[in-house]
């Protein structure tokens, strides 16, 4: 069986001569058009132009050397599809931003968002958040108030809290 990829790199990318559509494949001659309807249409080369959008959209990449060792951690995470998935990265990188959490993934390092709410095992993420980034903007807005009067108040006492300061 010969290997796809070897096949393709041969074939010079092009506009189809026949209907316009890019995308299209030439070699010599020859031409495979992705798209369906047209007289060169390739089905394979569709499959494959569709298969790559998808890839690069949607999968991490697999190759990189990032390792976070003992500071590893697994998410589990849920997909909008449904589909469960599992990804490791460093909990020394999590920080959380509104509905989502991010974190640097093996093993590219690449910061990553996901939803708090398709996060299967949240408890044991949530522990690694600073607890600068528990705070809401109301709670800056206190805090950084306060901080520049060098005054105090209840709820000024309770943002402290939250950051594991002692009221
Ligand atoms: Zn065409």
């Amino acid at each position: 069986m010969p290997c796809k990829e070897d096949d393709m790199s041969i074939w010079s990318d092009v506009k189809c001569p026949v209907c316009k559509s890019p995308g299209a494949k030439q070699l010599l001659w020859m031409v495979k058009c992705p798209h369906n309807g047209c007289d060169k249409y390739d089905p394979d080369l569709a499959l494959e132009a569709r298969s790559r959008v998808t890839a690069s959209a949607h999968s991490v990449p697999l190759t990189g050397s990032f390792n976070p060792g003992l500071n590893a951690i697994t998410i589990r995470y849920r997909n909008a599809a449904g589909i469960d998935k599992t990804y490791t990265g460093d909990k020394t990188t999590v920080k959380a931003a509104n509905a989502h959490i991010t974190i640097c993934l093996v093993p590219t390092g690449k910061r990553c968002s996901f939803s708090r709410e398709r996060i299967m095992n949240l408890a044991e993420i949530t522990p690694y958040i600073p607890p600068a980034d528990k705070l809401s903007s109301v709670d800056r807005q206190i805090l950084g108030y306060h901080q520049s009067k060098g005054t105090t108040s209840p709820r000024h006492e309770a943002v402290k809290q939250k950051l594991g300061k002692p009221a």
